[in-house]
């Protein structure tokens, strides 16, 4: 059997729906489909902005309850274009897929999936249309897996269905050395590992949520992300790592403008200051990720410097600031002008030209580098927003990823 899932701007309309059926309808003449589908177009964004003009802080029970029903649209909408052309199809919600969740509201993980009636479905040749980007907790409400999460669902029902192979369609044909909206000679990746990919994901390149490549990588998934609007095409398949290790440094580029930085100012240079700091940030599940802590000359007290969402910013300045009276800090500066610019390639670690090469090109297009952090497969810096798209594009070119891929 195999999994298909279809983002929001492949469903954006009832005659994009249509053309989708198509595809899947020829698909389930080959093996038994399971397709799973986002939200119509932007409708996702529009239910999040009406929930902020309902209240100024939406209870996460009910923005979960609001959001899911944009998938709930196309799903339905999908299996009666599907039923219309001759197939069999049936739509299923979350907690009808038997999709179980953390209990945590608008960013909830899959802990199970129930695939009995799932496969009861399928025994019946039924193409079942499963709504993506949602489950149910233990309670029975409602959850969501955050945003981006509809590629979840898909490589989670695939893995847990045993599926063959899960096909990510999207408005692009794969994934490529940077986004190709961003840069138009990127080039197409017709495999990455599922490493990079990961790694990828995890620093701006929308095109694959994170959660679903962890997913993939630990079931050993054969996923492609592929083209609505050009399903002939190939698209990138996601590979095990060994070989691909050596055949190229870097692999992408990417950005990720959902960033802001904190500082905490002149805070006391002594042990179990940084848990503290950090741990109070944990509480409020605030995710942080470039972490700097420079001494000032008389060495008894330090500047801790991090980079978090910019969407958490309200709730970590607010334990910030509670943080630093506590522990007699100076104070906390925010600033919002921040993305970051990453690339993503093997070995990076053994290579230290690459990251002095990165940042002397930023240097003489008088881009100015706030922060900077490096893994053995990643190097990212913060810039100014402004910068950042031709931050990518230096960096792009100056590492030939348009002419040297295949
Ligand atoms: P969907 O609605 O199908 O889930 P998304 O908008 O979430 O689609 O993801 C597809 C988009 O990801 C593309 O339109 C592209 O602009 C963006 N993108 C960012 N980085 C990359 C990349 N490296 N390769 C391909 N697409 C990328
Ligand atoms: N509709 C959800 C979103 O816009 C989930 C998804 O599209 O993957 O984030
Ligand atoms: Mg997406």
């Amino acid at each position: 059997m195999i999994v298909q899932k279809f983002g929001g701007t492949s469903v954006k309309s009832v005659a994009r729906i249509r053309n989708v059926a198509g595809l899947v309808k020829r698909a389930a003449e080959q093996a038994p489909v399971v397709v799973v589908v986002s939200a119509m177009g932007d409708t996702t964004d529009y239910l999040v902005k009406l929930a902020g003009q309902a209240a100024v802080a939406p209870h996460g029970r009910e923005l979960d309850a609001l959001l899911a029903t944009g998938e709930q649209i196309s799903t339905a909408l999908l299996a009666m274009t599907l039923t219309d052309l001759g197939a069999r199809a049936v739509s299923l919600t979350g907690s009808q897929l038997g999709i179980t969740t953390e209990s945590i509201h608008t960013a909830a993980r899959i802990v199970d999936i129930r695939t009995e009636r799932i496969n009861r479905y399928l025994e019946e040749g039924f193409i079942v249309v499963a709504a993506g980007f949602q489950g149910m907790n233990e309670k029975g409400d409602i959850t969501t897996l955050g945003r981006g999460g509809s590629d979840t669902t898909a490589v989670a029902l695939a893995a847990a269905l045993g599926a063959s192979v899960c096909d990510i369609y999207t408005d692009v044909s794969g994934v490529y050395t940077a986004d190709p909206n961003l840069v138009p000679t990127a080039k197409l990746l017709k495999e990455i590992s599922y490493e990079e990919m990961l790694e990828m994901a995890r620093v701006g390149a929308q095109v694959l949520h994170p959660r679903a490549v962890e997913l993939a990588r630990k079931h050993h998934l054969r996923v492609r992300v592929r083209n609505t609007f050009d399903p002939e095409h190939g698209g990138t398949t996601l590979t095990g790592a060994d070989e691909m290790e050596l055949s190229r440094t870097v692999s992408g580029v990417t950005v990720d403008r959902d960033q802001a930085t904190l500082t905490i100012l002149k805070v006391p240079d002594t042990p179990g200051v940084a848990g503290e700091v950090f741990g109070s940030l944990a509480s409020r599940r605030v995710g942080v990720d470039m972490i700097i802590q420079a001494f000032h000359r008389d060495r008894s007290v330090n500047d801790i410097s991090f980079t978090i969402r910019r969407s958490d910013l309200p709730s970590a300045r607010e334990v910030l600031e509670e943080a630093a009276c506590r522990l007699g800090a100076e104070g906390v500066l925010a600033d919002e002008d921040a993305a970051k610019v990453s690339i993503i390639g093997a070995a990076l670690m053994d290579q230290p030209e690459t990251a002095a090469r990165m940042f002397a090109v930023l240097g003489q297009a008088g881009i100015n580098i706030k922060m900077i952090s490096t893994s053995e497969i990643r190097i990212s810096c913060i810039v100014s927003e402004r910068d950042s798209n031709r931050a990518v594009r230096i960096i792009h070119d100056l590492f030939h990823l348009d002419d040297e891929q295949a």
